[in-house]
């Protein structure tokens, strides 16, 4: 087997930042235990950094800033324009400091540079560039009652945020919580992933620089049971926006039923790919190459299922091989990387373990499946494809998180729809077919929050992004994230003198 590798280059720029604190009311600080953690970069596993290790004490202090700041600070009552403004700011810093924080985010997380550049930082600022659009044109609904009755609703901030995000992509996917939250008024407390945590200092040092006022928006790193849970059980906060493992959204929502949360999850997926042969298989094959393999394969929507007609099967299988021995893999900084390290051993150990429970289960492991020869290093894991899989087998049904990509014939429609469905999570689908009618049919059997036809993952950030069944609750992106994050408030209003019922005369 010939695994495509490439040399390490110079080593990547230095980290922006060695130690990274929690924002707490306006100043960056140390945890009140004084504890910290480091963080490696993956593609070494040198440590690059000491991170503040927070606690439910430096939750406490991060809630109540965040709380005074919307009880009796100026962010939630301001006029929409100016919080605009202020998102507006934040988004120019982003571009401002591109490179630096792309530079970051390749050190933390393994992503190749390419792919960050061009993808996730610049996406970063479109996060906040949208939402300050959507923060003008927050509206509610009139219901007029004959002419008896005014009735419309209002969207009131609901109050104080806990944004809880996991360590892929960790830049792009905290800007998505940040952005939305602030613009319709709430504060927040943000707990990064403590595999990734650096860019998230980043980010506080872009919004502290953009002046909101103090507590508005709150950063406190650290682990999930020590950092995440105190702020999930936190009384003061109404609102939990999570993105993770489904396992641990189910722990949150138990954690937070005691003081009833608001939750909005965007969780695990495992996402078919399914392909026809009247398709444009040229483009079908780019799409399904890149869908699971870019991002390092920790990618919430990779297509990680490809389920193929069996007339074609055979001469995609062999198409998909040489596309995927070819996947470059090397490190994140090198212009040249399509694939990067996994984001920490023991992640890439977990991905490794799925080759031996797919082999034992039967399944052929095609391409890759292991480190790549040249990379003794860092946590390096091939582009792999497996075949021979049946769909109840478990690298078909649980999500690996790496770059692993399955492939399962199907012989018509409905076996296709079947098998697309056949597994507990559904967050993404991806569709490629020639016949119009059949497109928007199979689009509508599969059980997913989101299909995409004859297209690569295209997002529109006005429409709702979020998963069905075991994938997520809720959805945000648009005016949905709105509903998330203000409460509605319906005003009933007389016109006259309407008839009320005595009681009591
Ligand atoms: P994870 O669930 O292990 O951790 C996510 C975050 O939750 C981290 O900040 C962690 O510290 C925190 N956490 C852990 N336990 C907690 C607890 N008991 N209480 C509160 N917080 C806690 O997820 P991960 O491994 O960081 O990320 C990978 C997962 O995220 C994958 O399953 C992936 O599919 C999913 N994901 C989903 C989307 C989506 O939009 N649906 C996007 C990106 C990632």
């Amino acid at each position: 087997m010939t695994i495509a590798t490439h040399q390490p280059p110079a080593t990547t720029h230095p980290p922006t930042t060695l130690l990274a604190r929690h924002l707490i009311n306006g100043e960056f600080v140390d945890g009140v235990r004084g504890q910290t953690f480091d963080t490696l970069n993956p593609a070494t596993n040198e440590v690059i950094g000491q991170v503040a290790e927070g606690t439910a004490e430096d939750i406490d202090l991060a809630v109540r800033a965040a709380r005074r700041a919307f009880d009796s600070g100026p962010w939630r009552t301001m006029k929409a324009a100016d919080r605009a403004k202020a998102l507006r700011r934040i988004g120019d810093l982003i571009m401002r400091d591109q490179a630096l924080i792309a530079d970051t985010e390749i050190l933390d997380t393994g992503i190749p540079i390419a792919q960050i550049k061009h993808g996730q930082v610049p996406r970063a600022a479109d996060n906040f560039y949208f939402f300050a659009e959507m923060a003008t044109r927050m509206t509610g609904e009139s219901f007029p009652v004959d002419s008896a009755f005014l009735n419309y609703s209002i969207l009131r901030p609901v109050g104080v945020a806990g944004l809880i995000t996991p360590w892929n992509t960790p830049f792009m996917l905290e800007t998505w919580k940040l952005a939305p939250c602030l613009a319709s008024g709430c504060t927040c407390v943000l707990k990064p992933a403590e595999w990734s945590p650096l860019s998230a200092d980043r980010l506080a040092h872009l919004v502290q620089e953009a002046d909101l006022a103090p507590g508005v928006v709150n950063v406190v790193h650290g682990f999930g049971e020590m950092a995440g849970a105190p702020l999930v059980a936190h009384p003061d906060v109404q609102l939990i926006s999570f993105t993770g493992e489904t396992t641990t959204g189910q722990e949150i929502m138990r954690h937070g039923a005691a003081t009833l949360k608001r939750f909005s999850f965007e969780l695990g997926g495992k996402s078919p790919v399914v392909i026809f042969p009247d398709a444009d298989l040229d483009r079908a094959l780019d799409a399904t190459v890149f869908g699971v393999y870019s991002l390092n394969g920790e990618r919430c929507t990779a297509g990680s299922r490809a389920i193929v007609h069996r007339s074609i099967y055979d001469d995609f299988v062999a198409a998909l091989a040489e596309r995927v021995r070819r996947v470059r893999v090397g490190p994140p900084s090198d212009p040249q990387t399509e694939l990067g390290p996994l984001i920490h051993p023991d992640h890439w150990a977990r991905v490794r373990d799925y080759m031996d429970i797919g082999r034992a289960e039967g399944a052929e492991i095609l391409v890759g499946g292991d480190r790549p020869a040249g990379l003794p290093q860092g946590n390096y894991f091939a582009a792999t494809l497996i075949t021979n899989v049946r769909n109840d087998m478990r690298i078909a049904q649980e999500e690996v998180f790496g770059p692993v990509l399955t492939v399962i014939p199907f012989a018509d429609e409905a076996e296709a729809v079947r098998l697309a469905n056949d597994v507990k999570y559904g967050l993404a689908a991806y569709l490629w077919t020639g016949d119009t009618a059949r497109a928007h049919r199979v689009a509508h059997a599969i059980e997913s929050g989101m299909v995409w036809v004859n297209s690569h993952n295209v997002r529109d950030l006005r429409t709702p992004f979020g998963g069905a069944k075991w994938s997520g609750v809720g959805r945000e992106g648009g005016h949905y994230s709105f509903e998330f994050y203000c409460e509605t408030k319906t005003v009933h209003v007389a016109l006259g003198q309407h008839p009320i019922p005595k009681m009591g005369k």
